[in-house]
Protein backbone atom coordinates (compact mmCIF):
# COMPACT_ATOMS: atom_id res chain seq x y z
CA UNK A 1 0.00 0.00 0.00
CA UNK A 2 1.34 3.48 -0.93
CA UNK A 3 1.70 5.75 1.69
CA UNK A 4 1.42 9.03 -0.38
CA UNK A 5 -0.45 7.94 -3.38
CA UNK A 6 0.95 10.51 -6.13
CA UNK A 7 -2.06 11.55 -7.87
CA UNK A 8 -4.73 11.17 -5.55
CA UNK A 9 -3.02 14.12 -3.46
CA UNK A 10 -4.86 13.99 0.06
CA UNK A 11 -6.35 16.56 1.32
CA UNK A 12 -4.16 18.28 4.21
CA UNK A 13 -5.85 19.90 7.52
CA UNK A 14 -2.91 21.87 7.93
CA UNK A 15 -3.47 24.28 5.15
CA UNK A 16 -0.20 25.53 2.67
CA UNK A 17 1.81 28.28 4.51
CA UNK A 18 2.00 31.48 2.58
CA UNK A 19 3.45 33.41 4.66
CA UNK A 20 7.24 32.76 3.22
CA UNK A 21 8.87 36.34 3.46
CA UNK A 22 9.82 37.77 0.07
CA UNK A 23 13.32 37.46 0.13
CA UNK A 24 14.25 40.00 -2.35
CA UNK A 25 16.48 43.00 -0.98
CA UNK A 26 19.42 41.84 1.45
CA UNK A 27 17.82 45.23 3.12
CA UNK A 28 19.25 44.32 6.38
CA UNK A 29 23.15 44.80 5.04
CA UNK A 30 24.39 48.28 5.29
CA UNK A 31 24.45 49.38 1.44
CA UNK A 32 27.44 50.52 0.08
CA UNK A 33 27.77 53.12 -2.75
CA UNK A 34 28.94 51.85 -5.66
CA UNK A 35 29.06 51.93 -9.47
CA UNK A 36 28.37 48.34 -11.07
CA UNK A 37 28.54 46.90 -14.39
CA UNK A 38 25.74 44.79 -15.08
CA UNK A 39 25.73 42.36 -18.37
CA UNK A 40 22.32 41.13 -19.15
CA UNK A 41 22.59 37.58 -20.90
CA UNK A 42 19.44 38.33 -23.06
CA UNK A 43 20.94 41.02 -24.69
CA UNK A 44 24.77 39.74 -24.63
CA UNK A 45 26.14 43.39 -23.13
CA UNK A 46 26.97 45.02 -20.07
CA UNK A 47 25.28 48.54 -18.90
CA UNK A 48 27.26 51.09 -15.86
CA UNK A 49 24.65 51.39 -13.00
CA UNK A 50 24.93 53.65 -9.49
CA UNK A 51 24.23 51.68 -7.24
CA UNK A 52 23.31 53.25 -3.09
CA UNK A 53 20.52 50.89 -2.06
CA UNK A 54 22.61 47.37 -1.34
CA UNK A 55 26.48 46.20 -0.88
CA UNK A 56 26.95 44.40 -4.35
CA UNK A 57 29.20 41.93 -5.10
CA UNK A 58 30.47 40.38 -8.34
CA UNK A 59 28.10 37.85 -9.41
CA UNK A 60 25.14 39.33 -7.76
CA UNK A 61 21.49 38.49 -9.69
CA UNK A 62 20.21 42.28 -9.50
CA UNK A 63 17.05 44.31 -11.10
CA UNK A 64 17.27 47.90 -12.43
CA UNK A 65 15.58 50.70 -13.54
CA UNK A 66 15.04 52.24 -16.77
CA UNK A 67 15.20 50.21 -19.98
CA UNK A 68 15.82 46.97 -18.97
CA UNK A 69 13.50 47.53 -16.12
CA UNK A 70 12.26 43.71 -15.92
CA UNK A 71 15.32 41.75 -16.63
CA UNK A 72 17.66 39.80 -14.28
CA UNK A 73 21.02 41.04 -14.60
CA UNK A 74 23.90 39.80 -13.35
CA UNK A 75 26.96 42.01 -11.30
CA UNK A 76 30.18 41.91 -13.51
CA UNK A 77 32.30 44.80 -11.85
CA UNK A 78 32.38 46.62 -8.44
CA UNK A 79 33.85 50.22 -8.77
CA UNK A 80 33.58 51.93 -5.15
CA UNK A 81 36.02 55.04 -6.52
CA UNK A 82 33.85 57.15 -8.38
CA UNK A 83 32.62 60.34 -9.50
CA UNK A 84 29.20 60.70 -11.85
CA UNK A 85 26.56 62.81 -12.77
CA UNK A 86 23.71 61.27 -10.70
CA UNK A 87 21.09 62.01 -13.95
CA UNK A 88 23.31 60.06 -16.10
CA UNK A 89 23.21 56.68 -14.53
CA UNK A 90 19.89 54.54 -13.75
CA UNK A 91 19.75 52.71 -10.02
CA UNK A 92 19.92 49.37 -9.90
CA UNK A 93 16.59 48.61 -7.61
CA UNK A 94 16.75 44.78 -6.31
CA UNK A 95 19.08 41.99 -5.78
CA UNK A 96 17.83 38.58 -5.88
CA UNK A 97 18.41 36.23 -2.45
CA UNK A 98 19.58 32.61 -5.16
CA UNK A 99 20.82 30.79 -1.95
CA UNK A 100 19.23 27.72 -1.23
CA UNK A 101 20.02 25.05 0.46
CA UNK A 102 18.68 21.17 0.81
CA UNK A 103 18.47 17.97 -1.15
CA UNK A 104 17.78 18.25 -4.26
CA UNK A 105 17.16 14.96 -6.59
CA UNK A 106 17.32 14.49 -10.20
CA UNK A 107 14.11 14.26 -12.03
CA UNK A 108 14.39 14.02 -16.13
CA UNK A 109 14.92 17.72 -17.28
CA UNK A 110 14.40 18.75 -13.93
CA UNK A 111 15.46 18.64 -10.26
CA UNK A 112 13.33 18.00 -7.63
CA UNK A 113 13.15 19.31 -4.09
CA UNK A 114 10.76 17.53 -1.27
CA UNK A 115 11.71 20.05 1.55
CA UNK A 116 9.10 23.52 1.74
CA UNK A 117 12.00 25.86 2.47
CA UNK A 118 14.74 24.82 -0.29
CA UNK A 119 13.05 26.39 -3.66
CA UNK A 120 9.53 27.67 -2.17
CA UNK A 121 7.32 29.74 -4.87
CA UNK A 122 7.81 33.13 -3.43
CA UNK A 123 11.81 33.12 -3.51
CA UNK A 124 11.70 31.33 -7.09
CA UNK A 125 9.38 33.94 -8.23
CA UNK A 126 11.91 36.46 -7.93
CA UNK A 127 14.65 34.61 -10.20
CA UNK A 128 12.00 34.91 -13.39
CA UNK A 129 10.35 38.35 -12.23
CA UNK A 130 11.46 41.79 -10.80
CA UNK A 131 9.32 42.36 -7.64
CA UNK A 132 6.34 44.04 -8.21
CA UNK A 133 5.30 46.42 -5.01
CA UNK A 134 2.49 48.47 -5.90
CA UNK A 135 0.96 46.73 -8.90
CA UNK A 136 -2.45 45.36 -7.75
CA UNK A 137 -4.51 42.70 -9.09
CA UNK A 138 -7.43 40.86 -8.76
CA UNK A 139 -8.23 37.33 -10.27
CA UNK A 140 -11.50 35.51 -11.00
CA UNK A 141 -12.15 31.61 -10.75
CA UNK A 142 -13.84 29.75 -13.55
CA UNK A 143 -14.12 26.56 -12.01
CA UNK A 144 -15.74 25.07 -15.02
CA UNK A 145 -11.97 23.65 -16.36
CA UNK A 146 -11.98 20.61 -14.36
CA UNK A 147 -9.60 17.86 -15.82
CA UNK A 148 -7.64 14.74 -14.72
CA UNK A 149 -3.92 15.10 -15.04
CA UNK A 150 -3.85 12.21 -16.50
CA UNK A 151 -6.12 12.39 -19.35
CA UNK A 152 -5.12 15.94 -21.11
CA UNK A 153 -7.57 15.49 -23.90
CA UNK A 154 -10.09 16.51 -21.24
CA UNK A 155 -8.86 19.74 -20.74
CA UNK A 156 -10.60 22.67 -22.31
CA UNK A 157 -8.12 24.29 -24.75
CA UNK A 158 -8.09 25.11 -28.38
CA UNK A 159 -5.50 22.57 -30.47
CA UNK A 160 -3.65 25.70 -31.72
CA UNK A 161 -2.83 26.76 -28.13
CA UNK A 162 -2.38 23.16 -26.57
CA UNK A 163 -0.03 22.63 -29.94
CA UNK A 164 2.47 25.39 -29.12
CA UNK A 165 1.87 24.81 -25.45
CA UNK A 166 3.93 21.09 -26.25
CA UNK A 167 6.32 23.13 -27.97
CA UNK A 168 6.92 25.12 -24.84
CA UNK A 169 6.73 21.82 -22.91
CA UNK A 170 9.83 19.98 -24.99
CA UNK A 171 11.90 23.06 -25.46
CA UNK A 172 11.94 23.22 -21.22
CA UNK A 173 10.67 26.22 -20.99
CA UNK A 174 8.89 25.17 -17.65
CA UNK A 175 10.85 26.49 -15.43
CA UNK A 176 9.39 25.49 -11.71
CA UNK A 177 6.39 23.80 -10.86
CA UNK A 178 5.49 23.25 -7.15
CA UNK A 179 2.90 21.07 -5.65
CA UNK A 180 1.91 22.22 -1.50
CA UNK A 181 -0.58 19.97 -0.27
CA UNK A 182 -3.30 20.77 -2.85
CA UNK A 183 -2.34 24.07 -4.38
CA UNK A 184 0.11 24.39 -7.54
CA UNK A 185 2.09 27.23 -8.78
CA UNK A 186 4.01 26.97 -11.78
CA UNK A 187 6.51 29.23 -13.74
CA UNK A 188 6.63 29.21 -17.96
CA UNK A 189 9.77 30.90 -19.47
CA UNK A 190 8.39 32.79 -22.78
CA UNK A 191 8.40 36.26 -24.27
CA UNK A 192 7.99 37.45 -20.27
CA UNK A 193 7.80 35.11 -17.92
CA UNK A 194 4.60 33.69 -16.41
CA UNK A 195 3.21 32.61 -13.17
CA UNK A 196 0.15 29.54 -13.27
CA UNK A 197 -1.53 28.87 -10.53
CA UNK A 198 -4.26 25.58 -9.78
CA UNK A 199 -5.54 23.35 -7.75
CA UNK A 200 -4.65 19.89 -7.79
CA UNK A 201 -7.10 17.33 -5.61
CA UNK A 202 -7.27 13.71 -6.33
CA UNK A 203 -5.52 13.46 -9.21
CA UNK A 204 -7.67 16.57 -10.70
CA UNK A 205 -6.80 20.02 -12.02
CA UNK A 206 -8.79 22.96 -11.08
CA UNK A 207 -8.72 26.90 -10.97
CA UNK A 208 -6.18 26.95 -13.40
CA UNK A 209 -5.05 30.56 -14.32
CA UNK A 210 -2.03 32.07 -15.78
CA UNK A 211 -0.56 35.82 -15.68
CA UNK A 212 -0.77 36.12 -19.31
CA UNK A 213 -4.57 36.67 -18.67
CA UNK A 214 -5.35 35.10 -22.28
CA UNK A 215 -9.55 34.35 -22.47
CA UNK A 216 -9.26 30.60 -22.41
CA UNK A 217 -6.93 28.13 -21.19
CA UNK A 218 -3.27 29.00 -22.77
CA UNK A 219 -0.07 27.63 -23.94
CA UNK A 220 1.48 28.45 -20.72
CA UNK A 221 -0.83 26.82 -18.57
CA UNK A 222 -0.46 23.49 -20.93
CA UNK A 223 2.91 23.12 -21.04
CA UNK A 224 2.96 23.09 -17.06
CA UNK A 225 0.34 20.04 -16.88
CA UNK A 226 2.45 18.12 -19.59
CA UNK A 227 5.74 19.24 -17.19
CA UNK A 228 3.74 18.54 -14.06
CA UNK A 229 2.16 15.14 -15.34
CA UNK A 230 6.26 13.79 -16.63
CA UNK A 231 7.35 15.02 -12.95
CA UNK A 232 5.06 13.33 -11.15
CA UNK A 233 5.94 10.01 -13.29
CA UNK A 234 9.38 10.13 -12.29
CA UNK A 235 8.92 10.89 -8.47
CA UNK A 236 6.63 8.23 -8.11
CA UNK A 237 8.90 5.79 -10.00
CA UNK A 238 11.99 7.26 -8.05
CA UNK A 239 11.25 9.25 -4.96
CA UNK A 240 7.94 7.91 -3.86
CA UNK A 241 8.98 7.35 -0.27
CA UNK A 242 10.46 11.23 -0.42
CA UNK A 243 7.32 12.55 -0.85
CA UNK A 244 5.32 14.10 1.85
CA UNK A 245 2.36 16.25 0.29
CA UNK A 246 5.28 19.08 -1.01
CA UNK A 247 7.57 18.87 -3.62
CA UNK A 248 8.93 21.50 -6.22
CA UNK A 249 10.63 20.86 -9.33
CA UNK A 250 13.56 23.48 -11.47
CA UNK A 251 14.66 23.09 -14.53
CA UNK A 252 18.38 21.89 -14.87
CA UNK A 253 19.05 24.92 -16.54
CA UNK A 254 18.22 27.41 -14.15
CA UNK A 255 19.54 25.53 -11.59
CA UNK A 256 22.92 25.72 -12.88
CA UNK A 257 22.93 29.32 -13.97
CA UNK A 258 20.87 30.51 -11.01
CA UNK A 259 22.30 28.30 -8.01
CA UNK A 260 25.32 26.54 -8.61
CA UNK A 261 26.61 29.54 -10.70
CA UNK A 262 26.97 31.34 -7.03
CA UNK A 263 28.21 29.05 -5.12
CA UNK A 264 31.99 28.60 -4.41
CA UNK A 265 31.76 26.22 -1.73
CA UNK A 266 29.34 22.92 -1.12
CA UNK A 267 28.12 19.90 -1.31
CA UNK A 268 27.33 17.50 -3.76
CA UNK A 269 26.03 14.08 -3.80
CA UNK A 270 24.88 11.81 -6.14
CA UNK A 271 23.21 8.43 -5.49
CA UNK A 272 20.48 6.05 -7.24
ZN1 LIG B 1 -0.57 31.97 -20.22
Amino acid sequence: MKKYPIGFNIRTSKEPENNTPMEVCKGVIEPKKSVVQVYFPHRGMGWAYYNDSFDLKVGDFVYVEGKLEGYRGQVTEVNYSFKIKLSDYKKVIAVIDTNVKGDFYLAGSHVVSFDRNAIPFSKVLTWFKAPQNDEEYVSGNDDTNRFPLDDLSKMKISHDAADRGHDYYIENRVGFVEIDGTRGHAIVEGSENYEIEFDYIDGEISNLKCSCFCSGACKHEFAAMLQLKESLELINENYEDEYNGYFAIISKGVFMNTVMNRKVSGKISLGI
